[in-house]
């Protein structure tokens, strides 16, 4: 599992892309990944019962509108990189989940992120909690 910056990517969601300060800006979300990512897909194994599959590229980038997305997985820039983290465990997670639709996929895509992120162990509940609002905006209504 790798991260990528590409530009072309990059552009098909932003006309003026600057990939060196995108990089900057995601410093700590790329210390969070390559950190924890492998611990992270073992644990998404654990509690999907899924293999999940290691040659998932994660794309980083910069857009106005829309959000992020699990295929090609496609995370977008967030000035919390801890909530960008968080976001890239439930897109992942959406590799192994796909039961249900709407609503309920994200409430058993979210209940997997859950207990991944008890497990790491990093204090991510208020992204976590964010993340689930997420889910409620785009279906509850
Ligand atoms: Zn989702």
């Amino acid at each position: 599992m790798k991260l990528k910056y590409s530009w072309i990517y990059c552009r098909q969601f932003k006309k003026n892309v600057n990939i060196k300060k995108l990089k900057e800006n995601t410093t700590e979300f790329r210390e969070l990944f390559e950190k924890h990512k492998d611990k992270i897909i073992k644990l998404i194994e654990r509690y999907s019962g899924k293999k999940l599959d290691k040659n998932i590229d994660v794309y980083v980038v910069e857009r106005d509108e829309g959000g992020s997305f699990h295929d090609p997985l496609t995370l977008k820039f967030h000035e919390n990189n801890k909530l960008m983290f968080c976001i890239f465990i439930h897109e992942l997670v959406h590799h192994v989940v796909d039961v249900g639709f709407g609503s309920e996929r994200e409430h058993n895509v979210n209940r997997i992120v859950k207990k991944v992120i008890k497990d790491l162990n990093l204090n991510l509940d208020k992204e976590f909690n964010e993340i689930e609002g997420f889910a409620k905006e785009k279906y509850d209504r």
